[in-house]
């Protein structure tokens, strides 16, 4: 009787996240995919190998993640890297010199970062733009715009792109469109099923889940593309050790879980903070306030067939900057950092942290911004300890 369980096979996402990828070892029988901790592999004579060669170009552990990010994503192949960063940064390499890429125009600092400070020196020519409207987004296109990179929700404004719109628009000129879906996560939201050409994580957050490790992946069901990036991967080199795939291959096994439980304790913060007096506005795309809220309806969709619109929050106190400064300084159970994702709650301030890098930029984020990654802690705890900072205002 084999074991062994294919992407193709019907099942459903719990299941995938447990088993895709990762049937008991053949030599030992382990459950668990091993760490295989090897750089190289024995070959019986010149070429001949059990499909492994060197460590950059292949690793089994690496393969098992692969396989199970691909399947989790709804696509046929799946790449992993050393950093969300390291991801990006592969894709760009596939792109050439006079290249044109419309970007969200609200992302996460470190692709802003890497576009404006880094690509831009190898000929690659970026434009920012509301994605939440199709005609300037349409406006955007150049004869020469090859990608369009989509953020949703948007980092930190949780703004909400059609992914299926923009899709549309991108393809009517061939232009590929790529969605960074980190904050999403393949359990609310499958970007390939909406017309994206590929996926990009940040498996640093919620894939890992448990804030121990930093990774990435690409996800795409495009043949060519993906033989690109896999040369690439391997030229490049920027990939993750076996030891951090194997985290993330844990992280996955619980992903659903955490994920709806994370999405019920940030809905119901979103409502109670609305209900604030020293809360002036806030951002979470599950409430009926949020300006994209029924995109947010038919796009985020748990894989149980629900809406449900992840743990990420935004706010803004009364007070702006000094507030914004003084809750965060206050909260006990948020812990306050960067990064986001993982089973403890935390709390940041975009502007003096995350998004420094778009500072005196058009992207520049109001510094009176609070975010929020709304953990797996009880959410009578989590609402406490709000409490008691917004009254240290
Ligand atoms: C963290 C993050 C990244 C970068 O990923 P790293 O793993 O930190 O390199 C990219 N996009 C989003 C939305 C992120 O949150």
């Amino acid at each position: 009787m084999s074991s062994h369980i294919s992407a193709s096979e019907p099942l459903q996402f719990e299941t995938r996240a447990i088993h895709v990828g990762q049937e008991p070892d053949p030599a030992t029988g382990a459950v668990i995919t091993p760490i295989y901790q090897t750089s190289t592999y024995i070959q019986r004579a010149v070429g001949e190998h059990l499909g492994y060669d060197y460590s950059r170009t292949d690793n089994p552990t690496r393969t098992a993640l692969q396989e199970c990010l691909a399947s989790l994503e709804g696509g046929r192949f799946g790449l992993a890297f050393a950093s969300g960063m390291a991801a990006i940064t592969t894709l760009l390499l596939h792109l050439k010199k006079g290249d044109h890429v419309v970007v969200a125009d609200d992302v996460y600092g470190g692709t802003y970062r890497l576009f404006e400070r880094v690509f831009t020196n190898f000929g690659l020519e970026f434009s920012f733009v509301d994605l939440t409207d199709p005609a300037a987004t349409r406006a955007a296109f150049r004869p020469n715009t090859r990608l369009v990179w989509i953020e949703t929700p948007t980092n930190p404004l949780l703004k909400i792109v059609d992914i299926a719109e923009i899709s549309a628009l991108a393809h009517e000129r061939h232009i590929l469109v790529g969605v960074d879906n980190t904050f999403a996560t393949p359990y609310l939201q499958r970007p390939l099923a909406l017309g994206a050409d590929l996926v990009m994580h940040s498996t640093t957050k919620y894939l890992g889940g448990h804030s121990d490790v930093v990774g990435g992946a690409i996800v795409t069901s495009d043949a060519p593309l993906y033989e690109q990036l896999k040369f690439l991967q391997n030229a490049a080199g920027a990939v993750p050790s076996p030891f951090d795939c194997w985290l993330v291959l844990r992280g996955l096994k619980t992903l659903a879980l955490r994920v709806e439980r994370h999405s019920e304790n940030a809905l119901r913060l979103a409502q109670w903070l609305e209900h604030q007096a020293r809360v002036k506005r806030v951002l979470y795309p599950g409430l009926a306030s949020h300006p994209q809220h029924a995109v947010a309806q038919r796009q985020m969709i748990s894989a149980h067939g629900a809406p449900a619109y992840g743990g990420m929050i935004s706010f803004i106190a009364h007070g702006g900057k000094s507030a914004a400064e003084k809750i965060v300084a206050a909260t006990k159970l948020f812990l306050l950092g960067e990064s986001l994702g993982g089973v403890e709650s935390l709390v940041e301030v975009p502007a003096a942290m995350t998004h420094m890098s778009v500072a005196n930029s058009p992207l520049e984020v109001d510094p009176g911004l609070v975010r929020l990654s709304v953990g797996v802690e009880h959410v009578y705890d989590l609402m406490a300890d709000l409490d008691q900072a917004l009254e240290s205002v």
